[in-house]
C-alpha cells in the first residue's frame, strides 16, 4: 500500500507575515462559533510578540509550559481549560512556539471534538473525528511538526504520537522573524533534528524520489545554515529545511538515532533535539560522514554535547531503554532493512548506549 497523506492546506510564508494572522483568522470565525483560542508557548509571556497576538474579545490565550514535552495529561487539561473559557466549539485553535507547542496545538484541536483521554488515541489512525479548524506558528525550526501528521505525546505508557489525516494543520504561518532571536543552543538542538531527518531519510532503505526530492534539498539548506556565515536569510533557509526535512520523512522514515534518542528521553527525560544529538554523536557506524559533519557543526555553534548520560543506570533502566527502541520497528526497518533484528542484538544497542 502507497501512503495517501494529506498535507496542511495553506501556507504563508515571510518575514513580518505573521500580522497578517488576524485577516486569516477572521475567515474562519463563524456566528456562535467566533472564539480563536491560542496555545502560546509561556516563553512569549511579556515580550513584543504577545502584543501582537490578534486576541479578540471573545477569545482565549493560554500559556503553554513545556519545560517539559507535552504529556497527555497536559492536553487533557488544557482541553478542559479550553472548553471552559470558550465552550465546546471554538472557531479554531491557533499554537504559537516550537514543536512542543504546535503538538499541543494540534492534540487539543482533535480532542475537542474526540471524546475520552488523548491517550486513547495515541497510535495510528484511531482519531474518529475531524479536528477543530488549527493552525501553527512555529518559532524554532528543525522538528518538521508544522507539516507532519503526528502530535508527539508522552502518555501513562508510552511516548507516542496522535497518528492521524486529522492532525495535520489547516494553516501554517512561517514567519522567519520569530525564530531569529532563539537562544543558539536551542536553535543547533532543534536545527539539528532537521539535520538528522535528512540524513536519515537520504541513507535509508525507504528512500525513494519523493522523499530525496525534499530531503536533498533539506540537506544542502542546513549545510548552508550550519557552515556557513549567519546572515539574515539563515532564519528563512532553516524555515524551508525544517518544512522539506519534515515532508521528506513522511514519505520515508527516520532511522537510527531517533530509535535510540526515543530511549534516551522515555528513560532519561531527554529532550528530542538534544537526545538525537547525543545519539547521532554516537552513530559513526551508521553514518560516517553525517556524523562527522555534525561534529563539524556544532564546533561552530560552539556547542559542547552533553557526554555519559546512560552512566550510572540500572541495569533494569537500560533494559527499559533497549525496550523502547527496539520497539521503533519501522525505524529500524528504515535503517537497517527487514532483517533488522538480525543486525540489532540487544547486545549491540546496549554497546551503543553505553557510549552515550
Ligand atoms: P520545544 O518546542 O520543546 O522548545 C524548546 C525550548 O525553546 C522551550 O523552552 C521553549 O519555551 C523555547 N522556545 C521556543 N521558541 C523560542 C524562541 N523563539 N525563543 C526562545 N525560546 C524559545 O523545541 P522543539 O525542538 O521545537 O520541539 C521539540 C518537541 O517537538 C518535542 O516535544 C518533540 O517530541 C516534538 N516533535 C514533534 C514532531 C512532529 O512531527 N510532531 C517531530 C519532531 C519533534
Ligand atoms: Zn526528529
Amino acid at each position: 500500500m502507497f501512503r495517501n497523506f494529506p498535507m496542511i492546506s495553506r501556507v504563508v510564508f515571510g518575514r513580518g507575515c505573521f500580522d497578517q494572522l488576524e485577516d486569516i483568522l477572521a475567515g474562519k470565525r463563524r456566528p456562535g462559533s467566533d472564539s480563536m483560542v491560542f496555545v502560546v508557548d509561556d516563553v512569549f509571556e511579556d515580550s513584543a510578540l504577545a502584543d501582537r497576538i490578534p486576541v479578540g474579545e471573545a477569545d482565549a490565550l493560554l500559556w503553554a509550559d513545556v519545560d517539559v514535552e507535552p504529556k497527555t495529561s497536559y492536553v487533557d487539561e488544557m482541553t478542559d481549560l479550553v472548553k471552559a473559557a470558550v465552550g465546546d466549539e471554538p472557531a479554531g485553535i491557533v499554537g504559537i512556539g516550537g514543536g512542543s507547542v504546535m503538538d499541543l496545538a494540534k492534540a487539543v484541536s482533535l480532542m475537542m471534538t474526540n471524546p475520552g483521554s488523548s491517550a486513547d488515541y495515541q497510535g495510528w489512525d484511531l482519531i474518529r473525528n475531524p479536528a477543530v479548524y488549527h493552525a501553527g506558528v512555529p518559532t524554532l525550526s528543525g522538528t518538521g511538526a508544522e507539516v507532519s501528521r503526528t502530535a508527539v505525546l508522552t502518555g501513562p505508557e508510552r511516548k507516542l504520537g496522535l497518528n492521524s489525516d486529522h492532525t495535520v494543520f489547516d494553516q501554517v504561518v512561517l514567519d522567519p522573524d520569530l525564530i531569529a532571536d532563539a537562544p543558539d543552543r536551542q536553535r543547533f538542538y532543534t536545527g539539528m533534528d532537521c539535520y538528522i531527518h535528512c540524513i536519515e531519510s537520504l541513507q535509508g532503505t525507504y528512500l525513494n524520489a519523493f522523499s530525496e526530492a525534499y530531503g536533498s534539498k533539506a540537506l544542502e539548506l542546513c549545510r548552508e545554515v550550519f557552515l556557513g556565515e549567519r546572515t539574515p536569510e539563515s532564519d528563512e533557509k532553516l524555515m524551508m529545511a525544517s518544512f522539506f526535512g519534515g515532508m521528506s520523512i513522511a514519505y520515508s522514515q527516520v532511522g537510527v538515532a531517533h530509535a535510540t534518542s526515543y530511549g534516551l528521553s522515555y528513560v532519561l527525560g531527554l529532550k528530542h533535539g538534544e537526545g538525537n544529538c547525543v545519539a547521532f554523536s554516537q552513530l559513526e557506524e551508521f553514518y560516517p560522514e553525517g556524523v562527522s559533519e555534525f561534529h563539524r557543526m556544532a564546533e561552530l555553534a560552539g556547542v559542547e554535547l552533553p557526554v555519559g548520560v546512560t552512566h550510572g543506570l540500572s541495569d533494569a533502566e537500560m533494559d527499559r531503554m533497549i525496550d523502547v527502541s527496539l520497539g521503533m520497528g519501522p525505524l529500524w526497518e528504515n535503517a537497517l532493512g527487514a532483517d533488522w533484528r538480525e543486525h540489532m542484538s540487544r547486545e549491540r544497542l546496549r554497546a551503543l548506549y553505553d557510549r552515550m
